[in-house]
């Protein structure tokens, strides 16, 4: 069977722009030519800041990166497209912007304005440690008066916001927020807590609120976040994918690979050794319309009711 692929988080921009690599064909674990394996291939592209750098500097990495983005050869040549809505998705590769960690807002709340205007659909407000927007998941701190009313903006614009990263209690008052513009919240790129226990997996509350808004969770193939050990394998991340149906997640479940940030399982080192995810899904009694769902079908249900 031939699958579409609907990825909700890869690092790949910044990792162009820092190695100065093209999006067709690069040394990285997604390019074009790796989702051509893929019949639809909808990617929401990460533009995340180095965390060595202050927050104007970080500001003005994410502008060069997008900058960068808009500028590959691919983009030019309309061999892949940015896209903000779901009716523009094309059968070219459609490449969705999110901001990952909105400190580069740097306490300026007229700058959500700005990236939204810039095509950002997406916010993952946090990231690592205590910052202008609040706690990320290594504290116990919630969102600071700035990260509410920034948050607030982008939920007043449409932005989707993320939990993925954040405390617990910023995490919570993601959910208020979302549900104060009745907008769902996603995990772009985190597993299950009760399998693996770190602090960027998700607790079974957090599952669950997601699950009740309409929202999307995008499994994560950063190693880990899997298990534990040295030799974490694909099949690893079948025990994450039961506990999320057990929860009754069948209709938020999607990937968020985390490629080109992460350390991949040994055995899937690329996007275009995707497919044997399917299969192992497959072999392991799911059904092929559940397969479908995880990989695209969710994903793409959600941004045509949320992103039009
Ligand atoms: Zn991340």
């Amino acid at each position: 069977m031939r699958l579409s692929l609907f990825d909700l988080h890869c690092d790949t921009a910044h990792r162009m722009l820092s190695e100065n690599q093209p999006l067709r064909s690069n040394s990285f674990a997604v390019s074009l030519e790796n989702a051509e394996k893929f019949e639809v291939y909808t990617q929401i592209m990460a533009l995340w800041p180095h965390n060595c750098l202050c927050d104007e500097e970080a500001q003005r990495q994410v502008f060069s990166m997008l900058e960068n983005l808009k500028n590959d050869p691919s983009v030019l040549q309309e061999e892949a497209r940015i896209t903000k809505r779901f009716d523009e998705l094309t059968s070219i590769p459609n490449l969705f912007l999110s901001i990952e960690d909105a400190r580069i807002l740097a306490g300026n709340v007229d700058g959500v304005d700005r990236l939204y205007s810039l095509g950002v659909r997406f916010l993952t407000p946090l990231w690592k440690g205590h910052t202008c927007i609040g706690g990320a998941h290594d504290t116990e701190e919630g969102l600071t008066p700035f990260g509410k009313a920034a948050l607030h903006r982008a939920a007043e614009l449409g932005m989707i916001l993320d939990i993925s990263h954040a405390s617990e209690r910023s995490a919570n008052e993601i959910f208020a927020i979302g549900a104060a513009h009745s907008r769902p919240v996603i995990a772009s790129h985190s597993n299950a807590f009760e399998v693996c226990l770190v602090s960027r997996n998700l607790k079974r509350e957090q599952i669950a609120a997601i699950v009740s808004c309409g929202g999307l969770i995008g499994l994560n193939l950063h190693a880990p976040f899997i298990g534990c050990g040295a030799h974490v394998k694909i099949q690893d991340l079948l025990p994450h994918i039961e506990y999320f149906l057990e929860v009754g997640a069948q209709n938020a479940l999607a990937l968020g690979c985390d490629m080109d940030g992460g350390d991949l399982p040994s055995d899937l080192p690329d996007l275009a050794a995707l497919p044997k995810l399917a299969e192992l899904l497959l072999q392991h009694g799911y059904s092929e319309g559940l397969v479908r769902k995880i990989f695209f079908e969710n994903a793409s249900e959600f941004a045509k009711k949320y992103l039009n």
